[in-house]
């Protein structure tokens, strides 16, 4: 194999990222853009093989060396076998905590590859030098900062969900970015004084964990939704100081993706990004349940027959997934409950919100798992328009995303947000353990209106209970 090859085999990989990316974009073809993103990093890490201490002695091609090759091999088989068994055991509930950890470990192997080649090939030049060191302090801070994130996202004691702060953090957050960036200018101009970029290192480390402490742990998702980002500008730029083109590409693609990601969460959070990283909002999931009752304000407790009835009698009925839907994993539940209804000739559909649950895409996650026809499925634009003929919308375990306040009260933390509209459908049937509240902590005024029947209980069981009133009304 010569050079040529496995600069062809690069623009293979890198084209199976590309059109896998693309599937990612519906729930339909997003299986398929997985696997060919993970056909697309086998033909890389195959290619790049064929790179490895391979070189021409002039008469002969020279094959690896063993000791490489045995280096190599066990990396190879301690990656795949620890990724493959921990995506295999993590819980649906734990993803974000996995995909933090997945990053930090790329921001920490591009770190190294830079800070490894520095000490192979110098002396180099001063742009590449920059480049590389760059991708040092972007790849440290990734990896400090993805276990802070995953602590605060695990409850751990030693990262705590509650922002951490500190006076001066943000003076003293800064001025540890600059001494970072300092260093890297300083290597730059002298590629030969290492010093430095060990200590761009180190900074980097410290910024990381600084940066993440003082963030909710509640916007973590948002949170790693950026630290890929870092993870992909650190092997993009890595990719450059050992001029490796598909690092480059590879980097490229998550960077950009990433970005595009933390936009649409804060856009559906109408959140800046500033505001996540630095209000300190959000301090965990929800506490204690409220007393949300007041002077004039009452809540309709309904059972389970009562809302069968409702929901066998519709014509139309849109299911309103949330945050409590995956703690009480009542998803398979919820689809024998809608294939009841649809069998009696009601049309069900569920209206998605971006930012239902705690990641991106939690929702279509759920109801794939539990095989909901993708068809049924509708986004937030999709949605909107159907809920003011809809005989029933049936919030399972939604809160937030569906808060009429988003739209009119100016004090509350999520105005702005787009919601679901489903105070709009005729009746709504509302399903959560109490009247507490959602992430962002605020009473939801849907819990008082005239037509909105609350049904209390974990999720999964009322549905359980709903299913077994509905096959009795057969
Ligand atoms: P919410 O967090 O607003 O509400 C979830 C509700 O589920 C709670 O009020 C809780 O009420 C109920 N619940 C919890 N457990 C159960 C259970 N076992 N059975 C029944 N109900 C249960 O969820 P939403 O999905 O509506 O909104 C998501 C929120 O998270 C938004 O504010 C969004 O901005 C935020 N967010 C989302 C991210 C994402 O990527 N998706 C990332 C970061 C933040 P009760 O305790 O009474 O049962």
């Amino acid at each position: 194999m010569n050079f040529d090859l496995v600069a062809a085999l690069y623009l293979l990989a890198a084209a199976l990222f590309v059109f896998g990316l693309k599937r990612l974009a519906s729930p339909r073809t997003a299986p398929r853009g997985n696997q060919l993103g993970a056909l697309g990093m086998l033909v890389a890490v195959g290619a790049t093989l064929f790179l490895v201490d391979y070189r021409f002695d002039g008469r002969f091609w020279v094959a690896w060396s063993p000791g490489n090759l045995v280096g190599i091999g066990l990396a190879i088989a301690l990656g795949a076998g620890v990724g493959a068994v921990l995506a295999r055991r993590v819980q649906m509930t734990a993803m974000p905590q996995l995909v933090a950890v997945f990053n930090g470990f790329g921001g920490l192997a591009s770190a190294l590859v830079a800070l490894g080649d520095v000490a192979h090939v110098t002396p180099q030049g001063a742009t590449l030098a920059g480049v590389g060191a760059g991708g040092v302090i972007v790849g440290g801070l990734t990896f400090t900062g993805s276990v802070i994130a995953y602590g605060k996202l695990q409850g751990t004691a030693w990262a705590p969900s509650r922002p951490v702060t500190f006076p001066f953090q943000k003076a003293a957050n800064a001025g540890l970015l600059a001494l970072a960036v300092l260093c890297v200018v300083l290597y730059a101009g002298d590629p030969t004084a290492g010093g430095w970029l060990v200590l761009a290192l180190a900074v980097s480390l410290a910024l990381g964990v600084l940066a993440v402490l003082p963030i909710g742990g509640a916007d973590m998702p948002v949170v790693i939704a950026l630290l890929n980002s870092y993870s992909g500008v650190a092997a993009s730029a890595a990719g450059f100081a050992i001029q490796n083109e598909i690092l480059v590409v590879a980097g490229a693609l998550v960077g950009a993706s990433g970005l595009i990601l933390t936009a649409i969460m804060c856009k559906a959070m109408n959140r800046s990004l500033a505001n996540v990283l630095f209000s300190a909002f959000g301090t965990g999931d929800t506490g204690a349940p409220q007393a949300a009752t007041g002077p004039g304000r009452s809540v309709r407790n309904y059972t389970a027959e009562d809302a069968a009835i409702l929901l066998t009698n519709a014509r139309s009925v849109i299911v309103v997934p949330g945050y409590g839907l995956a703690v009480a994993q009542a998803q398979h539940s919820l689809r024998e409950l809608g294939d009841i209804l649809q069998a009696r000739g009601v049309t069900v559909r569920y209206a998605i919100h971006p930012v239902a649950g705690r990641m991106p895409g939690h929702m279509n996650v759920l109801l794939a798992e539990a095989n909901v026809p993708y068809d049924q499925l509708l986004d937030l634009d999709q949605a909107n328009p159907h809920f003011e003929s809809a005989d029933v919308a049936l919030i399972v375990g939604a809160n937030d995303v569906v808060n009429p306040a988003a739209r009119h009260d100016t004090t509350s933390p999520i105005y702005g947000m787009p919601i679901l509209d489903a105070d709009k459908a005729r009746n709504v049937i509302m399903l959560k353990r109490s009247l507490g509240s959602g992430f962002a902590g605020v009473e939801n005024e849907l819990f008082f209106l005239d037509r909105t029947m609350m049904l209390f209980g974990d999720a999964r069981q009322t549905v359980q209970k709903l299913v077994a009133e509905a096959k009795a009304l057969a």
